[in-house]
Order: structure tokens, then C-alpha cells, then sequence
């Protein structure tokens, strides 16, 4: 009866409850351990005695929905339309799987990059289409002409996450004109655009969909404000969709979720009067710089993170262990709980790399890595 015969616990829950049962320091699952800003706390206070516990309406909470309709034109200079171009979510999560299971039938494929977030195959699973992973360069950036080879008549979706988990990579212009390039000869394809890191980029300012005109007119864009509002227990996200998309995914979401938790949607939608998002990126990069300087002394080889709040470092020189092995043994043995990057890939390719999150106080960071400088 399984749809998802092979598919066990997720690699994050399987890290954190190591980490948790071996007391070691927890880098594994993106999730910030430094407090939420006190001014959410203080609107959460004011509301929750208001009368906010009601269903909102099935799309969204109609202030929260106008105020993503401003900030998505403050920062991308999109005009959308709240009635019928966006949806508020459960999360990322739930607006990834009801993309996927509202516009997949039986024996479409999708294009998926590897490595790629954990939840994108399932999803294609469980509507019955086939996934079609295609890798990333050796610098993590995309390769078209391996993408180009992977469509077929049957592919009707490419799922880019941008920026990336667990690489940290952006795509560049060229990257995106090159996609548009492709999808302009293969009209049935539509794009899923994860950007739920859009607010963490270092390098250059990421490039979202949003901005660009060709696609966004079949694109399906995922936000969180999990990861932007470093609330990510709450689960609310949304999608931003052209309204014949969104009209058929408004009809799988009204029942699956119906409405998202009022009380959130309250209380981020007076929050987003006051968060001011420049300031995201700001105390990543400290964050990055702090754990970068302070791996410098280790044997650890410190890759680019251009944006997302994950480091990725290669072990090769400490151990020759596949890394499943290695983040056990660096959790048992070290310490600190971080994520094998081999389960992102189909064929579980193996580069002895491994994701550390440094979403954490700087004394967290400054901890684990005296602990990784030890190895
Ligand atoms: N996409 C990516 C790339 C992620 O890293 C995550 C994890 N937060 C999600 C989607 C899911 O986001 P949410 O927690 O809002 O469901
Ligand atoms: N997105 C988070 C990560 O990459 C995990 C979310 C989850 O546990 N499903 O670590």
C-alpha cells in the first residue's frame, strides 16, 4: 500500500534526535537557537487575548495577504494580485507539496537539481510522476546541458531552489537567462521556484523570480516565514503563482489545510510593519564570518556560502568514512550534530562533505568550533 516504500525519517529529525540523545551541539537541522526578536513576542502577547482564534479565510488573512502584496513589490517591484495570485501556507512544506500534487498526474516527470532539499521527490511521489534528478556542476552551479537532456514530453515541472540548501550557492544572471532560454522551447514545463532563503544572500543579492517577467508567468514561488522571521516552528509560508495556476492550487489547499493558524498570520502580518529584511542578510554574514575564522585552524576544507545560513566544509583530509558515518562519529565521538550531504543526492554521492547550520548564538558557534578545530 506504501507510496513511499523507501523513504524512511527524514535525515534532519534522524540528526537532531542524536544530537539531543548524545548532548552534542546542534548543527545539523536549519533551525536559529538565538531568541525571536522581543517585538514579535510583545505583538504575540497583545493578540492572543483579541479575538483571533477563528478559521481565517481559506487564501489567507486579508491584512497579512496585502502585506506581502507590498513587501513582494518593495523588493522585486511585482505587482500581484492578493485575490488570486497568492496563498498563505503551512510553511514552505505544505505549499511545495500542494504545488506538486495539485499540478502532477501519474507518469509526468519533474526535473529536480541534485543535491537537492529532501522534501521535493516525495512530493513528486506521492501525486505518481516520476522525479528525474539531474546534478549540479562540481561548484554546485546548474548545468544546462544536462538539464536540457533530462526533458522529455513527459517533463511538465523543474524545481530550482535558489538560494540553495545545503550548498549555500546563488545562480548568477546568466544562470537565469540560460533557464529561460530552456524553458521558453518547452512551454508545457512549468518552474517551482523554492526561495525561502531569499533574504540570506552574501555574495550578490539573490535573484528571485519574482523580478523576472518570462518566468514568473509560469512559476510557482515558495517563501517562509519561518526562515525570514527566524520563527521556523510556526510553519507559515506562502506561494505567489499566475491565477490560472493558483486558481487549481487554491482547490487541493482548501482541502488539505483549509485555513493556516490564525494567530501567526495575526501576529507576522503587524510584524511585517516593523522587520526590516536588509538586516537578515547583515547578521548571517557576521555569522558565517564568525564560524569561517573560527574553522580556519581546523582541518576542515571551508567552501563558498554565498547565501542560506549553511556551511559546507569536506572532511577528506580528517577521515575517509562515508559521511553518514562521519556526522554519526562527529556526534558521538566530537560532540556536534551536522547533515551528511550524500542524502540530497539520488545515487547518494559521497564527496566526504558535510552542511553545518550556523543560525546559532555566536557562543554556540564559537563552541563547536573549538570542538571541530580539536579533530
Ligand atoms: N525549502 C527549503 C530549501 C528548506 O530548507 C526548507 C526548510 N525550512 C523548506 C523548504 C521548508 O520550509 P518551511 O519550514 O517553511 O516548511
Ligand atoms: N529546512 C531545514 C533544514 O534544511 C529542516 C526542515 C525539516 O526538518 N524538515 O535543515
Amino acid at each position: 500500500m506504501s507510496k513511499l516504500p523507501n523513504t524512511s525519517a527524514s535525515i534532519f529529525s534522524v540528526m537532531s534526535q542524536l544530537a539531543n540523545e548524545h548532548k552534542a551541539i546542534n548543527l545539523s537541522q536549519g533551525f536559529p537557537n538565538f531568541p525571536v526578536d522581543g517585538r514579535l513576542l510583545e505583538i504575540t502577547n497583545r493578540l492572543l487575548i483579541e479575538n483571533i482564534h477563528q478559521y481565517t479565510p481559506m487564501v489567507g488573512l486579508p491584512s497579512l495577504l496585502e502585506k506581502i502584496t507590498t513587501l513582494t513589490y518593495k523588493n522585486y517591484q511585482r505587482i500581484i494580485d492578493s485575490a488570486s495570485e497568492l496563498l498563505i501556507t503551512t510553511g514552505a512544506t505544505q505549499g511545495i507539496f500542494t504545488t506538486i500534487n495539485t499540478l502532477i498526474k501519474s507518469g509526468d516527470e519533474v526535473i529536480i537539481l541534485d543535491p537537492s532539499y529532501d522534501s521535493y521527490e516525495p512530493s513528486v511521489l506521492v501525486a505518481g510522476g516520476n522525479p528525474v534528478r539531474v546534478s549540479l556542476n562540481d561548484d554546485y552551479s546548474p548545468n544546462f546541458n544536462r538539464i536540457e537532456e533530462a526533458i522529455s514530453h513527459k517533463t511538465k515541472m523543474i524545481v530550482v531552489n535558489n538560494p540553495h540548501n545545503p550548498t549555500g550557492k546563488i545562480w548568477s544572471e546568466e544562470d537565469y537567462q540560460n533557464l529561460e532560454t530552456i524553458l521558453d522551447k518547452h512551454s508545457q514545463i512549468v518552474l517551482l521556484s523554492d526561495e525561502v532563503y531569499e533574504y540570506i544572500s552574501f555574495k550578490h543579492q539573490h535573484i528571485s523570480v519574482n523580478t523576472r517577467p518570462k518566468l514568473r508567468e509560469k512559476a510557482i514561488i515558495a517563501s517562509s516565514f519561518g526562515k525570514s522571521l527566524h520563527v521556523t516552528g510556526w510553519k507559515v509560508g506562502y506561494l505567489i503563482a499566475p491565477k490560472h495556476l493558483m486558481k487549481e492550487i487554491k482547490k487541493v489547499h482548501q482541502f488539505l489545510v483549509f485555513s493556516v493558524n490564525s494567530i501567526s498570520q495575526h501576529v507576522i502580518s503587524e510584524y511585517l510593519n516593523v522587520v526590516d529584511f536588509d538586516e537578515i542578510s547583515k547578521m548571517y554574514a557576521k555569522k558565517r564570518t564568525l564560524f569561517q575564522d573560527a574553522l580556519r585552524e581546523s582541518k576542515f576544507e571551508i567552501l563558498p556560502s554565498e547565501g542560506t545560513y549553511f556551511q559546507v566544509v569536506n572532511y577528506g583530509e580528517i577521515s575517509k568514512k562515508n559521511d553518514t558515518e562521519f556526522a554519526k562519529e562527529l556526534i558521538t565521538k566530537h560532540g556536534v550534530a551536522a547533515i551528511p550531504i550524500s542524502v540530497f543526492y539520488e545515487d547518494a554521492t559521497d564527496k566526504h562533505m558535510l552542511r553545518f547550520c550556523f543560525a546559532k548564538t555566536d557562543e554556540t558557534l564559537l563552541a563547536a568550533a573549538e570542538k571541530l578545530c580539536a579533530i
